[in-house]
């Protein structure tokens, strides 16, 4: 058996990232919990101690700065060790890139920092009941009250329901009778009138993700993120970057899941020869290979368009689109090729193909991916 090396794995950064990652022996606590769901958050502090939290965030916000290609090698490899937990932790500062590119000052270094430095869990929250795919819906309102905003409405399917300190709210501004578009607005969520409820999940369960009802909540002017009705624009740029990041993601922890796969077969008999013998076995594994390489390369090659300033919005679309299906097809084969234990908690399989199903609808479901796709290959005039 003879494996191909991992991307970047004679990157020296890489490297660096890799072993204070593995000090903090993610793997075993991403299984913990898988089944005692709970916010890490004192891993989330080791992280940020370790430089591990916001690998792209400019070093003037207090990230690494590092470019998104090395970025995205880091992220594979985070998973490959770990799972999708810490690695999407890891990217929590990328995910709140609205705050530090577009926040105050005073409001980046009371939430934008300490999140850099594992000390303030900031959630995201657009999903609401009645709008998730088409966010151009959203209700919850965001009027102007004197020297306050106050805001009323109910997000849904939100990561973070319950754990997070402040959330990044994407709502409806209004003054009077004016409709200024949707805005975001950093809320910190222990303010009376913010009501969470957790529902539980299939895969990815320590995120405990759930809704948040806002009941006539009051937060200061100085709370709304950059200009008002600006939020789309300001979410499309994060959401091109995440999605082709989380494409490393989910390739990194297929890829575990292929390397043991494809030693278990070599290994394991039946009917008097290694698994690997057998066509209806080998083959899958050969081609769940090249699948891995060629998406990898894909979500390689739309990271650079990125890192160039190139427009991409439909390619990093794909990349998450083409991971998490290459991804699922991967996990899959390694379940069924470990027979019952495979379907089983004894190995990691089944929690990784849980954790990596909701990439198909997490940060867009993978029908709207091909959307954004689309409008690239056929301009709307
Ligand atoms: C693990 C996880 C974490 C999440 N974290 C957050 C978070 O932190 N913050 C947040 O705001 N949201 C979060 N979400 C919510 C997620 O963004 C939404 O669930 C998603 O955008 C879909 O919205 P919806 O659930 O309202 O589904 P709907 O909009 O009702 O769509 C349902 C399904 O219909 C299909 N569909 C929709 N539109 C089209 C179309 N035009 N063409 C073809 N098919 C279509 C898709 O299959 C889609 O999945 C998270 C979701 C998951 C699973």
């Amino acid at each position: 058996m003879r494996l191909p090396s991992l991307p970047g794995a004679d990157d020296p950064v890489v490297t660096e990232i890799v072993e204070a990652a593995a000090r903090l022996a993610l793997g075993r606590r991403s299984a913990e919990l898988d089944l005692a769901p709970e916010f890490p958050r004192s891993e989330f502090r080791a992280l940020g101690t370790a430089g591990l939290l916001g690998l792209a965030t400019a070093t003037e916000h207090g990230g690494r700065g590092l470019p998104l290609p090395r970025v995205a090698t880091a992220l594979f490899h985070l998973a490959y060790l770990g799972g999708t937990t810490f690695a999407k932790l890891s990217l929590q500062p990328e995910f709140s890139s609205v705050l530090g590119d577009h926040g105050s000052g005073p409001l980046c270094d009371r939430y934008y920092r300490p999140l850099l430095r594992g000390e303030c869990l900031v959630g995201n929250q657009v999903t609401e009941p009645g709008a998730g795919a088409d966010a151009g819906g959203l209700a919850l309102r965001a009027e102007r009250s004197g020297d306050e905003f106050v805001l009323r409405g109910t997000k849904s399917e939100v990561a973070f329901a319950q754990d997070a300190d402040a959330a990044i709210v994407y709502a409806r501004e209004r003054t009077g009778s004016t409709d200024l578009g949707i805005s975001a607005f950093l809320v910190p969520q222990h303010l009376p009138g913010v009501t969470p409820t957790i529902v539980p999940d299939l895969g990815e369960r320590w995120m405990r993700r759930g809704t948040v009802v806002y009941d006539g909540v009051r937060i200061p002017l100085d709370h709304r993120i950059g200009e008002a009705g600006a939020a789309f624009g300001y979410l499309k740029r994060e959401l091109t970057r995440e999605r082709a990041l989380l494409a490393a993601i989910y390739l990194g922890v297929a890829r575990a899941s292929w390397e043991e796969t494809v030693r278990h077969v070599g290994e394991r008999t039946a009917f008097g020869r290694p698994l690997a013998a057998q066509q209806a076995v080998a083959f899958p594994l050969v081609e769940d290979g090249a699948r891995l390489d060629a998406a990898w390369m894909y979500a390689e090659r739309t990271i650079a368009s990125i890192a160039e300033g190139a427009p991409a919005d439909g390619s990093a679309a794909l990349s998450k689109w083409m991971a998490v299906e290459t991804a699922l097809g991967v996990l899959d084969h390694a379940i069924q090729f470990h027979g019952g234990r495979g379907y089983s908690k004894a190995l990691p399989h089944e929690q990784r193909w849980r954790d990596v199903r909701s990439g198909a609808i997490a940060h867009g479901p993978s029908e709207i991916m091909h959307v954004v796709a689309a409008r690239e290959l056929w301009p709307r005039p």
